[in-house]
């Protein structure tokens, strides 16, 4: 028997978002509550059913936290949870594996490389002969320290993300492989000085799904035991922020060399198509007007919560009014401050309030509106795509003039139509509709909206990347700066585990 232990720690942030994350945004499942994951699609959700499903295996849940994407995490919310899923590692040491679920896009006050610190000191702890295995999100940011201190990887195919249970899946099965063969391993590592952003990203219609395509076809063939191209999320910025080819192989090295070099300067060669094509806002609102059947797409990439901003942006909301935009709006903010307001007042009552521009008070400010409460709800609800809960904390839908808009008292992931749903609204039933999100799938909005317009404002997950200022990342970063030398050249990641025989015998 095979004891693994099961960690998951994620969250990804938005160094340009204000406002720090806490302890508290994260929602922590410690030992058996981990297993409530079974069934979900989630990058545990597959872990277990591939690992619960082995008669050799027994599974040992640890401590998982997953957090909403936000702003970077506060130095005493990383001691915090840094100190808390250490000691469950202590307290067991003595496993034969461990498999940790990690996005791979932390930052914290005082700790650019979360996920490095926990791997490192989880191989300190567990010793150098115990598999380490991690999933991560493919807008992850890889360091050295990550991959130097794991044995094998796996990384999402898809964005947007459907695969989570898929990639959790893989990991395992990564693991069963070298918990049974103990086979030497390299882990080759392209790194490319490129930020990508927009359409051609969406794996299925996009040019970066060709890349991710040929590392899925090593996987399957077996030249590759895991292979993947992250391309961070452009917004944390950290010192190995880039974008990355990575292959796993147990064969000769040389040959995923040459591949991973290949994809990486077919992936350079291509990084002007990989930007986002945003549309001012002036000419955005100008195309609604002169859509008068169907209904119109405001995505506001720039304010994803997803992708770590604050949610307050109101600025789409200010542009319509202002523009006199007359069909009917639906948008969502967060404004803990206009949503208490509302469920003090009740539903029918009519408010004053301001409306957003409380959080990222550079970029926003401020709107004044009299609403009226049309609904109030506790806020809890289920993300569509991967069933895990919600929790938009007290929930306000408010109407006024041709707007309406749901009001949360956290930020929270939008990149789906949950909170409208779960507040009682169908996107359909509105002209024009605001979705806080770079992308949705394709089904969710693309699908039946008569034109969808990624609107170029301010946020602190703007695709306009250039505009927010990084200051840590390596440079020159295409497209942050004008001159950026490229020569694709592999980092070689070697990894022995003794054979078990040999590990007895010390
Ligand atoms: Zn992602």
């Amino acid at each position: 028997m095979f004891r693994v232990l099961v960690l998951e720690c994620m969250q990804e942030v938005s160094s340009f978002n204000p406002v720090q994350s806490a302890y508290e945004n994260f929602r922590i499942d410690r030992g058996n509550s981990m297993l409530s994951q079974r069934g979900l699609n989630t990058a545990i959700g597959g872990a277990l059913a591939v690992l619960e499903a082995d008669p050799e295996i027994t599974v040992v849940p640890g401590y998982g936290a997953r957090s909403d994407s936000a702003g970077p995490l506060s130095a005493a919310g990383w001691q915090r949870l840094s100190s808390e899923l250490l000691e469950v590692v202590d307290r067991n040491a003595d496993v034969d594996a461990v498999l940790v679920s990690l996005h791979g896009a932390m930052a914290a006050i005082g700790e650019l490389d979360p996920e490095g610190a926990l791997l490192s000191e989880i191989r300190r702890r567990v010793g150098p002969e115990t598999p380490i295995v991690m999933s991560l999100d493919l807008h992850g940011i890889v360091t050295a320290r990550m991959i130097e201190a794991v044995n094998g990887l796996a990384i999402y195919y898809t964005y947007p993300h459907r695969d989570f249970a898929d990639t959790g899946a893989r990991a395992a099965r990564v693991l069963l492989k070298l918990l049974r063969e103990r086979p030497a391993t390299t882990i080759v590592r392209v790194t490319i000085p490129a930020l990508v952003r927009g359409n051609e990203l969406v794996t299925d219609t996009g040019i970066y799904g060709e890349y991710l395509r040929e590392c899925l076809a090593l996987e399957q063939s077996g030249a590759a035991i895991a292979a993947g191209v992250m391309i961070g999320n452009p917004f944390t910025d950290v010192p190995e922020l880039c974008s990355q080819v990575l292959v796993m192989t147990d064969r000769d090295p040389a040959e995923a060399v040459k591949t991973a070099e290949r994809i990486a300067a077919a992936f350079w060669a291509e990084r002007n198509r990989m930007q986002a094509h945003l549309t001012p806002l002036s000419e955005a609102i100008a195309g609604a007007k002169a859509i008068t059947d169907g209904t119109v797409l405001f995505s506001d990439a720039a304010d994803a919560p997803s992708s770590g901003s604050s949610g307050d942006s109101n600025l789409l909301i200010k542009g319509l009014s202002d523009a006199g935009y007359s069909r009917k709006v639906l948008a969502q903010i967060v404004d803990a401050g206009a949503a208490a307001a509302a469920h003090r007042a009740g539903v029918g009552a009519t408010i004053e309030v301001n409306l957003g521009g409380a959080l990222d008070t550079k970029r926003f400010s401020p709107m004044r509106v009299v609403a009226r409460v049309k609904l109030l709800s506790d806020g809890e609800s289920r993300l569509e795509t991967m069933g895990i809960p919600l929790s938009a904390g007290p929930t306000a839908v408010l109407t006024f003039d041709n707007f309406t808009v749901v009001v949360f008292s956290r930020s929270l992931s939008l990149f789906d139509r949950a909170m409208y749903y779960s507040n009682g609204i169908d996107p359909v039933d509105y002209d024009l509709v605001v979705v806080k999100s770079p992308h949705t799938e394709h089904h969710m909005y693309e699908a039946w909206v008569r034109r969808n317009f990624i609107v170029d404002v301010a946020g602190s997950t703007s695709a306009n990347l250039p505009t927010l200022g990084h200051t840590v990342c390596a440079r020159p970063m295409f497209p942050l700066d004008p001159e950026v030398p490229f020569t694709p050249q592999a980092e070689l990641f070697h990894s022995h585990l003794s054979t078990p025989a040999a590990r007895a015998t010390g």
